[in-house]
């Protein structure tokens, strides 16, 4: 069954206390609800993560990373694990950001490898796919769309694809404060659906969480939400409000019930 998820990604954000602070105070505000249908996560830097970890009550909060590397271990100075992220108890893993893409350039060969060692451990894949500005105005947005999913997720299995969560992130969207139209983003989750029912099967397709990302605000995603292949969002900026991050749950909650 689909699931309705609102993800929250701090990016480089908060010292460790003030990240626990954050932590405390959405706990401390996250109500029940029916964990079948719907599932909050957050994705703190990973400095924060043993500590928020033990803040939040797993079975209301799950814990996700923002990267991570793609080989076992070894002699990689810097990197983080997966086998390091499932020892604290992560469960989720953003993978192929947009801001990861451009700043450390990390290709579609690279974002395969990610999601291969993800899955192998257990890790649910966030994969983050979406069109830079000048791509949308030279109306190229599908033809970007289809081949950050050919590269990526349509090399999977049926089996590997179903344990994956998509987020579309159109890049000029993010932090810029200009949210896709809910129209525009309906049509774009709609397009990979139907690229994933082709390839496997509606069933399947019709099973994926879709995410969207990009500027998403409590006063802004109530249309987003409304629509049928809009399964959440990826939040960043209202991520580090927790009256604002819980809001968007709610209303995700209200859209989907
Ligand atoms: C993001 O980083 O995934 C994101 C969507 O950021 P923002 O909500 O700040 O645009």
């Amino acid at each position: 069954m689909r699931k309705f998820i609102v993800a929250g990604n701090w990016k480089m954000n908060t010292t460790v206390p003030e990240g626990e602070l954050l932590a405390n105070e959405i706990q401390t505000k996250i109500w029940h609800y029916d964990r079948d249908k719907f599932q909050l996560i957050v994705a703190p830097p990973y400095t924060h993560l043993a500590t928020v970890g033990q803040i939040l009550d797993s079975d209301r909060v799950k814990l996700g990373a923002q990267n991570l590397f793609w080989e076992e271990k070894g002699a990689y100075t810097g990197e983080v694990s997966a086998a390091m992220l499932k020892s604290i108890d992560v469960e989720y893993v953003i993978i192929g950001h947009s801001e990861r893409r451009k700043y450390f350039n990390e290709s579609d060969e690279i974002l395969l490898k990610k999601v291969q060692i993800a899955l192998n451990y257990n890790l649910t894949p966030i994969f983050c796919i979406g069109e830079q500005l000048e791509q949308r105005e030279a109306n190229e947005h599908f033809d970007v769309i289809k081949s950050q999913l050919e590269n990526v997720i349509l090399r999977l299995s049926a089996e590997q694809l179903s344990k994956v969560i998509i987020a579309y992130e159109p890049v000029w969207a993010i932090g810029t404060g200009k949210v896709a139209t809910p129209e525009q983003a309906q049509e774009i989750h709609h397009f990979i659906r139907q690229l994933i029912s082709e390839k496997f099967s509606s069933n399947l397709a019709n099973d994926l969480t879709i995410l969207y990302g990009g500027s998403c605000k409590p006063n802004n995603v109530a249309g987003l939400f409304e629509k049928p292949d809009i399964d959440g969002g990826l939040i960043g900026g209202a991520s580090l409000k927790a009256d604002d991050f819980l809001e968007i749950f709610k209303i995700l909650i209200d859209k989907k019930s």
